[in-house]
């Protein structure tokens, strides 16, 4: 079959700047240096594009995690032209379509399954699905949103008013504008670029599937620290609308802690997040797969089986009692109607099932250990 047509634009402007960011910069390093302040602001610059990208485009416009102030949607927007991946209705369009056909190599955009070099980047490089090249309607809420349509429609000044016009300013202000357009121009935006793509490249090779097998996503704790926390892309991929990709604490997932943060500040509301069970019971349900799929092999396989079924069996019947007694005790907290007496009756309910998760979610997990 023939191959769809190059898109020479696209291939230029990769090309071209990642031979800057390899050559031309480290050869300016040698002869002439960078300040502090260059690195610096360049490393913020950075910092501005990938968290546009990460918070706006992805978390924001294509997911709706939440909802922000047209001052936060205006700096994601201009952040977003900064970092050279198309206009915000174009790049929410293709990820919704990336969710909703993930590893469908006819029509995910950038299935994973087409390899490496074709979700990183190659996908880019061709007119692969010119047919849809224009159609929207997909992210037709996305339309009512003035912002959106303002960066769609001026897409093109905008890229080259960030992209040329903050390099520049910087340079006259700082005194060398040689540097500023190596540095915060170009290096700036081929790290930029190259950290985005290894979310739809290496963050579906490379992980564990702890949520979901149903798809090629993975978590990757390691990927998240220079992608801004999405690395936890298997979560991401079965819970979508979840405004953390890392929902532990621990987690690196500096974007969820900007939208937290914002939401303080009185910037973003209607934070969504799925329901704790939910997640730990999709969890539960893998390990239990994985661990029967190593146990098939193992002498006396069939008894194993059954008792580590019986066993989670057991912890799924406990985790119900205590999710629904926690949620009784809040409905009554909130409502203030029950008497003192029920409130602590359901307390020491609550208290007496709790521990008892705590168990048997240990001896669950040290079965699981001891089997494989
Ligand atoms: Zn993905
Ligand atoms: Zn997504």
């Amino acid at each position: 079959m023939k191959k769809p047509a190059i898109i020479w634009l696209n291939v230029m402007i990769f090309l071209v700047t990642f031979l800057f960011a390899v050559i031309a910069v480290p050869y300016r390093a040698i002869t002439h240096g960078f300040d502090a302040t260059e690195i610096t602001f360049a490393v913020m610059c950075f910092i501005y594009c990938g968290m546009s990208i990460t918070a706006g485009y992805h978390r924001l416009w294509s997911h709706k995690a939440y909802q922000a102030h047209w001052s936060l949607r205006l700096i994601f927007a201009l952040g977003g032209a900064f970092a050279l991946q198309n206009s915000i209705l174009h790049w929410s369009s293709d990820h919704r379509v990336h969710h909703k056909h993930v590893d469908n190599n006819d029509k995910d955009p950038y299935s994973a399954k087409k390899g490496f070099w074709f979700s990183h980047i190659g996908w880019m490089c061709r007119k692969y699905q010119d047919d849809r090249y224009d159609d929207y309607a997909n992210v037709r809420d996305l339309k009512k949103d003035a912002i959106v349509m303002w960066q769609h429609k001026y897409y093109i000044p905008l890229l080259l008013i960030m992209n040329f016009g903050i390099p520049i300013a910087f340079g006259l202000w700082h005194g060398d504008i040689i540097n500023s357009l190596l540095l915060v121009g170009v290096f700036r935006l081929v790290m930029s670029h190259h950290t985005t793509f290894f979310i739809n490249s290496l963050a579906h090779i490379w992980g564990t599937q702890a949520y979901t097998d149903k798809n090629t996503a993975r978590d990757n704790g390691f990927l998240a620290l220079f992608t801004f926390g999405e690395g936890y892309h298997n979560y991401h991929h079965i819970f979508e609308n979840d405004y953390r990709n890392g929902i532990r604490w621990w987690h690196f997932d500096p974007t969820k802690w900007l939208i937290k943060s914002c939401e303080w500040l009185g910037l973003t509301t209607k934070l969504r997040t799925i329901p704790e069970d939910k997640i730990e019971k999709s969890r539960l349900a893998m390990t239990l797969k994985q661990t029967k799929a190593k146990l098939v092999s193992c002498p006396n396989a069939e008894q194993s089986i059954a008792y580590l079924q019986q066993e989670y069996d057991l912890l799924i019947k406990k985790m119900n009692a205590y999710y629904q007694v926690r949620k009784a005790l809040i409905t009554a907290k909130r409502e203030k109607v029950v008497a003192d007496v029920e409130k602590s009756e359901l307390m020491a309910q609550y208290q007496d099932l709790k521990q008892h998760l705590i168990a048997q979610r240990k001896s669950w997990y040290l079965l699981t250990e001891k089997l494989t």
